[in-house]
């Protein structure tokens, strides 16, 4: 699949998830990079008729829709087109392990975990943006990346930014790391005010634009716990050594402070855009679309503690980070039936954590305590850790119904 026309410094991307918001913001960095990248593939769940869009706009060889309902719809857009378009799981899987340099690995939740490992498998560098690979089964990715001598950029801004300060030829004089996060639109509402949170209320994050799981996620600070495990594979740090601290403006995006004393940060506008573009043209840094940032006009930077009472989510992925790779495996399928069940008004915002929780330990009195050594382990246990959160989400229904029925 090399194209013999393309100039030699082309790089050829595939994109996992294109039509999402990580998705949208790689198109806008690609179409400015002009003859500097070339499009393999792209991908989608069913959403077809934007999927073939961006294939029209960016050029690209190939479309696949997951949802093979969706196939009609993906032929029907492409027609006349010249873009080879198909649909289903394993046609995904299939595409996304097409050599390319590097691909975007942007599809969100543990349905990203096949295909990224199918790209690594490939020999693709990636840039990843989902960390759902790295929380369901970390040590397996990382490996994975090892053995297939492949780089693992990130994508996520806070993992991006320590990326970009971080000094790896010596990882004894780093001292530890920290991660930012914005509070979300929760930051300062009260306990009470938090019981009645709407999904409307959950997403209207205060700095970013991004798909409604994530943001849900940033709402309970549990993406941030995420992120602490993602950033424990990605840099091979120990929990200690990644500290999570309150930053409302999203400036700056990670730290790094040094045994000598010294504290690198990175900073930039709260745009995806800007560590998406430092993943696609690694190592070179290249002009790219982005908001600027006016230093000046932001006047004041500040910086908290987390207030882990309101915020319980953070504890909760630090002790399954503690616990091993079945727990946080365990915690990501948990969260991810919690947030929908959330989303579709089955239960209030304070009881995604306690649903996750619930699920945790009954996977843990259930004997789960390995983690996950093949993808096929690690889509068992995401399939079980699913269905313990969907008995915890259904139980606390019941008990909804019930109290509103007297
Ligand atoms: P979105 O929900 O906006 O987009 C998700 C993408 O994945 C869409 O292209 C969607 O297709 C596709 N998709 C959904 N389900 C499936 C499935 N079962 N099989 C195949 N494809 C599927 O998500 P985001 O762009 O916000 O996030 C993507 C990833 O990046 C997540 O892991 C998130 O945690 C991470 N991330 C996101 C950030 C952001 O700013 N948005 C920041 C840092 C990390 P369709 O349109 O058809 O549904």
């Amino acid at each position: 699949m090399v194209n013999e026309d393309l100039p030699p410094t082309t790089k050829r991307i595939s994109i996992l998830g294109a039509t999402g918001s990580i998705g949208k913001s790689a198109s806008d960095v690609i179409l400015a990079g002009g003859e500097a990248f070339s499009v393999e593939v792209v991908t989608a769940d069913r959403n077809a008729v934007a999927l073939a869009e961006t294939a029209r706009a960016l050029g690209a060889n190939c479309a696949v829709v997951a949802d093979p309902a969706a196939e009609p719809a993906l032929a029907e857009a492409l027609a006349g087109s010249g873009i080879e378009a198909s649909a289903g799981r394993e046609a995904l899987i299939e595409a996304a392990a097409r050599p390319v340099d590097i691909t975007l690995a942007a599809i969100v939740g543990a349905a990203g975990l096949a295909p990224t490992l199918a790209a690594i498998e490939a020999g693709s560098d990636i840039a990843l943006a989902n960390k759902e690979c790295l929380v369901s089964a970390g040590a397996l990715f990382v490996a994975a990346a090892e053995k297939a001598g492949v780089k693992l950029l990130p994508v996520d801004s806070e993992h991006n930014a320590i990326f970009q300060v971080l000094d790896s030829r010596d990882p004894n004089s780093v001292e530890k790391i920290v991660l930012t996060a914005s509070g979300g639109p929760f930051r300062t509402w009260s306990l009470e005010d938090m019981a009645r949170a709407t999904p409307k209320d959950a997403v209207a994050h205060p700095n970013w634009s991004m798909g409604q799981k994530i943001s849900v996620d940033s709402s309970t600070l549990l993406n941030k716990g995420l992120e602490v495990i993602e950033a424990h594979y990605l840099f091979d740090l120990a929990p200690d050594q990644i500290e999570v601290l309150v930053h409302p403006q999203s400036i700056v995006h990670g730290l790094v402070a040094y045994r000598d004393g010294s504290v690198l940060a990175q900073m930039s506008a709260p745009d995806m855009r800007v560590p998406i573009a430092n993943c696609l043209w690694w190592p070179e840094r290249k002009s790219a679309p982005h908001k600027s940032l006016d230093i000046a006009e932001v006047a004041s930077l500040t910086f908290e503690r987390p207030d882990t009472e309101r915020f319980p989510a953070l504890t909760l992925a630090r002790d399954a980070l503690e616990r091993g790779g079945f727990a946080t495996n365990i915690l990501n399928a948990a969260n991810e039936i919690a947030v929908e069940a959330f989303l579709n008004s089955q239960i209030g915002y304070l009881e995604i954590v306690p649903v996750i929780a619930e699920a945790l330990g009954r996977a843990e009195s259930a004997g789960f305590r390995a983690a996950p050594e093949s993808l096929g382990d690690a889509l068992v246990m995401d399939d079980e850790g699913r269905r313990l959160a969907r008995e915890a989400v259904t139980s606390r229904s019941g008990r909804q119904s019930t109290a509103g029925a007297g």
